[in-house]
């Protein structure tokens, strides 16, 4: 069982930034965008760079990512019916290890929720580890407590 129910609406995966980084997360590869020019690393894919204004990219693999809840929060409040009946569930931002957005503005982030935690569990730094999750025929990016 995924960690948050099918029927809940699904990222649209045919986007034109976004479809091939989806392409490879359906393949259970972990990428992110990085910049040709200046090398810095960005998410959400995008066609131009924030730091050095370039077009051109690629997507590099992070295998066995690692980073830390930069933020969290408890959801109790059921946001769309396909919670009505749900329990409470965790939302975080996770800043990657070792994969820079830039000189100063720390790692890479990507929200998720960490599927193998109590909520008492949760603590921001807490070190976590990237997993999949298929949700409603979508592969999905989650996190694991490291
Ligand atoms: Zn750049």
């Amino acid at each position: 069982m995924a960690y948050l129910p099918d029927d809940l609406p699904l990222p649209r995966t045919d986007e034109i930034d976004t479809a091939a980084w989806w392409e490879k997360i359906a393949n259970n590869e972990f990428v992110v965008q990085q910049c040709d020019d200046c090398g810095i690393y960005r998410n959400p894919p995008a066609p131009l760079c924030n730091e050095c204004l370039s077009f051109n990219h690629h997507l590099e693999p992070v295998p066995n990512a690692t980073g830390k809840i930069y933020s969290y929060t408890i959801c109790y409040h059921p946001v769309h019916a396909a919670l009505r009946d749900w329990p409470p569930y965790n939302v975080a931002i996770i800043e990657l290890d070792d994969v820079s957005q830039g000189t100063g503005l720390g790692g890479v982030r990507f929200v998720g929720n960490i599927i193998d935690a109590e909520h008492e569990d949760l603590y921001v730094g807490m070190p976590v580890k990237q997993t999949f999750e298929e949700r409603g025929g979508v592969n999905l990016v989650q996190w694991l407590k490291a």
